[in-house]
């Protein structure tokens, strides 16, 4: 009997796998995690039914999450990730000559299960410059400053991650960044979450002397469109000088990506606009 993983990419449209191998299946404190293997897209971790990442396309998300706000920094040193438990974002990030990554992940189950079953993607957590704290990222960043580049890798806006959506923690996101602090959150499919998108950009917006969206294709995520938001206290992204990227180990994020992940098509555009 075949056995499918179905997610509701929204309340009409379902999204299936089939599942090869089911590998591990637990509920955590927080949610229920599962890691099964589908011939196509390699291994894949879900949250409470909701795909986090599948060995073949988690380098998109994380490549574009990590390399666009470090590269229009130019020279971070200290970088926080707030959720990002699977590691992917830790491991893009140290490829820069950082000094620090703190990961704040609220569940220590999912680092543990990114150490057993995903170890292409949690090979930073043995960094000596990644520090792991098991906290929720709203209250850590209530207490913590000091960052250049702050980095928002969290679930759905939905149970525990809630809060990560809202304009009071963004607030908090701004002072616990440096004079020439960027933050980057993922934002979810402008194709299912348009509303949403216009709240998050118009939030941020209010906060940072830029704001700037941008988007990549993800296959296994809503719409296969994904956006980021990106705020900036005192650098433009979209105006650096981008023949000064240099060249590093990726398979999607590159000069010419970062120039041209800004341009938003129309119905982008009409959804935030007001
Ligand atoms: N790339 C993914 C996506 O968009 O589907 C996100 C991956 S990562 C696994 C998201 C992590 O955020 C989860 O491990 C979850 O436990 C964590 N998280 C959710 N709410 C959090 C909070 N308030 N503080 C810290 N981490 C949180």
């Amino acid at each position: 009997m075949e056995l499918w993983f179905s997610e509701y990419q929204s309340k009409n449209v379902k999204f299936s796998l089939r599942i090869k191998n089911m590998l591990y299946s637990i509920k955590t404190p927080y949610q229920s995690l599962s890691v099964f293997e589908n011939e196509d897209m390699g291994m894949v971790m879900t949250l409470d039914d909701v795909v986090q990442l599948t060995t073949k396309d988690e380098f998109i998300y994380h490549e574009m999450i990590s390399h666009v706000p470090l590269f229009t920094h130019k020279s971070p040193k200290k970088v926080l990730v707030i959720g990002g438990g699977d590691g992917g974002t830790v491991r893009e990030i140290l490829k820069h000559p950082v000094k620090e990554v703190h990961l704040v992940e609220i569940d220590e189950q999912v680092v543990e299960a990114s150490k057993k079953f995903f170890p292409t993607l949690s090979s930073g957590f043995s960094d000596p410059r990644t520090k792991i704290f098991f906290e929720d990222g709203i209250e850590f960043v209530k207490m913590n400053a000091g960052y250049d580049v702050i980095i928002i890798d969290s679930t759905d806006p939905l149970g525990p991650a809630v809060g990560l959506f809202s304009k009071d923690f963004y607030e908090n996101v701004f002072n616990a960044l440096n004079e020439d602090g960027i933050m980057v959150a993922q934002t979810e499919s402008p194709f299912f979450y348009g509303e949403f998108l216009k709240r998050v950009s118009s939030d941020i917006s209010s906060l940072f002397k830029y704001t700037s969206i941008y988007t990549a294709v993800i296959p296994t995520y809503p719409g296969a469109y994904w956006t980021f938001t990106l705020g900036s206290k005192t650098i433009e992204p979209a105006s650096i000088d981008f023949e000064a990227i240099p060249g590093i180990d990726t398979k999607y994020y590159s000069r010419e990506i970062h120039k041209g992940c800004f341009a938003l098509p129309p119905f982008v555009k009409k959804a935030i606009s007001n």
